[in-house]
C-alpha cells in the first residue's frame, strides 16, 4: 500500500466526516426546501389545468379565452418555481463541492463544479426566458395544443372502439370533465447489490476493475479518475440485516472490507440515490402529462431520502453490467427475475428498473417493445397500422423458434417480460429525462423523426442535434414530449393496448 494512500485514508477519517455532514444537513435542507415549493406549485397547476379542460368542455370560445389568461398565471407560476428549483440546486451542489474538498476527491470537485456551471447556464436561461416571454408563451401554447391532442385522441378511441364503447371509455378517461387522463400505476425498482450474494471483491480487484468500491461510495478513488460516475451509493449493514445508514462509510472503512475479502463486514450498494430515483420519477410524471397519461408511481417520490424504494436483487455481474443492446437476454431476465412476464394485464402497470449501468454505455432500455418507425421502410411520421410499436412478450417475438432451419421448432417460447431500466448518467442535469424517454418507448414511442434535443425522444446516435423545432427549446427550457408523440403514443395505446382502456 502507497504512502499517500495511507494519507489520504488518515485526512479522510479525521476531515470527511465533516464533508458528509455538511453535505447531509444541506442535502436535507434543500430537498425540503424543494419538496415545499413543487408540491405548492403542482397544486396550483393542477387547479390551473382543471379550470382550462372545464372552460373547454363549456365551449370552444370559452376555452380559448382559458387558454391565454390561465396560461399566462401558469406560465408564471412555473417561471417562479424554477427560479427557486435552480437555487436550491446550486445550494445542493455547493453543499457536494464541500465534501468532495474535505475528501480530497478531485473527480468529485470537477464533477461538481461542472454541475454548478450548467446551474449558472440555468439561471441565465431563466433570465432570457422570463424577459422575452417565453413561460408564458409556452403555458398558452401548451393549452392550445392540449385541445388539438384531445380532438386527436378523441377520433383514434372513436375510430377503434365504435361510437359507444369509444364514448364510454373517453367517458371513464374523464372527457368532458376537469381532468382527462389514462390512469397508469408505475413501480420503480432500484438495484441492490449485497456483499452476502454479490462478488464485490472479486470485480473490484480484477484486472480489469470492473468496479470501483470507493468511487461507488462517492469517494476518492486512487484506481482511476472517474469524473462522470453515477450517484450511487454504499452503506454498511448490521446484524439483523439494516442499513446503518447514520454511520458514512470511509475509505478505511472500504479498504479493510477489501483486505479482509470481503468478510470483516456486511455492506450494501444501491444503483442510486433516493433523490436521483425520485428526480426521475417526478420529472417522468409532470412530462408525460403532456401526452394526457397520468403517471402514477406506486411508491411515493415526496421527501426522496426518506422512502423506501423498491429494491431489485442484483447478484452478478449480468446483472451489474444490464445486458448490452441484447433485449431478448433482457426480456427473458424480467420474465424470470421480476413480476413482469409479458402478461397483458401487466401492460398498464410499468415496472422501471434503476441499474448500475450498461455494459455498452446505454443509459437506458426498454424491453418487450418492437420499435418499427425510422426502421424496415417505416418512415419516421409513418402513421400506418404495419408501422406501429408492437409488444414482444415471448421468444418467438424475437426469433424463430426453428434454430436448426430444419421446419420443426425446437426452441421452448419462453416468455418474455416488458420493462425499463435506467442508471443514473453525468450530469444529472441530463439523467432527470432518461425514465420519461424509456417510459416514452414502453408507449411506443420512436427516435424517428426526433431531431433536436427539444425532444425527450432524442438519441444522440440516432438523431441531429438540432432539428425542426428546435426555437421550443427557448420556448420551454427543456426538453419535452411534442404534438406527434401524443398521435404515435395514443395510435400505439389504441392498438396495442386495448385490453387496458377496456379495463378502466
Ligand atoms: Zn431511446
Amino acid at each position: 500500500m502507497a504512502w499517500w494512500d495511507d494519507a489520504a485514508e488518515a485526512a479522510g477519517s479525521a476531515i470527511g466526516w465533516v464533508g458528509d455532514g455538511v453535505e447531509a444537513v444541506v442535502d436535507i435542507a434543500t430537498e425540503t426546501a424543494e419538496e415545499v415549493t413543487e408540491t405548492v406549485t403542482e397544486v396550483a397547476i393542477d387547479v390551473l389545468d382543471g379550470a382550462r379542460d372545464g372552460a373547454a368542455a363549456v365551449s370552444p370560445a370559452l376555452g380559448g379565452v382559458a387558454n391565454v389568461v390561465l396560461g399566462v398565471v401558469k406560465g408564471g407560476v412555473q417561471a417562479t418555481q424554477e427560479t427557486f428549483a435552480i437555487v436550491f440546486d446550486t445550494v445542493r451542489n455547493a453543499g457536494s463541492l464541500v465534501n468532495a474538498v474535505l475528501h480530497f476527491d478531485l473527480a468529485g470537485i470537477i464533477a461538481d463544479l461542472g454541475n454548478i456551471a450548467i446551474n449558472v447556464g440555468q439561471a441565465v436561461v431563466l433570465v432570457v426566458r422570463v424577459g422575452t416571454g417565453a413561460y408564458f408563451g409556452a403555458a398558452v401554447s401548451d393549452y392550445f395544443a392540449r385541445d388539438d391532442s384531445l380532438g386527436v385522441i378523441r377520433a383514434l378511441v372513436i375510430d377503434e372502439f365504435g361510437t359507444p364503447e369509444g364514448e364510454s371509455i373517453l367517458r371513464r378517461l374523464g372527457w368532458g370533465t376537469t381532468h382527462f387522463g389514462f390512469p397508469i400505476v408505475a413501480s420503480a425498482s432500484i438495484m441492490v447489490a449485497d456483499s452476502n450474494s454479490f462478488p464485490f471483491v472479486e470485480l473490484h480487484d480484477d484486472d480489469d476493475h470492473t468496479l470501483d468500491l470507493y468511487a461507488m461510495a462517492g469517494l476518492l478513488s486512487l484506481n482511476g479518475f472517474q469524473i462522470a460516475r453515477e450517484r450511487t451509493r454504499v452503506v454498511r449493514v448490521d446484524d439483523d440485516g439494516n442499513d446503518m445508514w447514520y454511520l458514512p462509510i470511509h475509505r478505511y472503512a472500504i479498504r479493510s472490507f477489501l483486505d479482509s475479502g470481503g468478510t470483516n463486514m456486511r455492506i450494501r450498494a444501491y444503483a442510486m440515490e433516493p433523490a436521483a430515483t425520485g428526480k426521475a420519477m417526478r420529472t417522468a410524471r409532470k412530462k408525460f402529462k403532456k401526452l394526457c397519461i397520468d403517471i402514477g408511481w406506486d411508491t411515493p417520490f415526496n421527501f426522496a431520502t426518506f422512502q423506501a424504494f423498491n429494491a431489485q436483487p442484483c447478484t452478478n455481474l449480468r446483472e451489474f453490467d444490464f445486458f448490452p443492446g441484447r433485449t431478448f437476454e433482457a426480456g427473458r431476465w424480467f420474465a424470470t427475475n421480476t413480476p413482469r412476464e409479458g402478461r397483458l394485464e401487466e401492460d398498464g402497470s410499468p415496472l422501471c428498473i434503476g441499474v448500475f449501468g450498461f455494459a455498452d454505455d446505454k443509459h437506458g432500455l426498454v424491453t418487450g417493445r418492437r420499435i418499427k418507425r425510422g426502421l424496415d421502410g417505416c418512415g419516421p411520421d409513418d402513421a400506418s397500422d404495419a408501422c406501429i410499436t408492437t409488444i414482444d412478450r415471448s421468444r418467438k417475438d424475437f426469433m424463430s423458434l426453428d434454430s436448426d432451419g430444419d421446419g420443426v421448432d425446437d426452441l421452448k417460447d419462453d416468455r418474455t417480460g416488458c420493462g425499463c431500466t435506467w442508471r443514473d448518467t453525468y450530469p444529472p442535469y441530463f439523467s432527470r429525462i432518461v425514465l420519461a424517454h424509456e417510459l416514452g418507448h414502453y408507449f411506443g414511442l420512436a427516435h424517428a423523426g426526433h431531431d433536436g434535443v427539444h425532444n425527450i425522444m432524442f438519441s444522440k446516435a440516432e438523431n441531429e442535434t438540432f432539428g425542426k423545432g428546435s426555437w421550443r427549446l427557448w420556448l420551454h427550457g427543456d426538453p419535452n414530449f411534442v404534438e406527434e408523440d401524443v398521435e404515435h403514443a395514443w395510435r400505439f395505446i389504441v392498438k396495442q393496448m386495448p385490453h387496458v382502456l377496456r379495463a378502466l
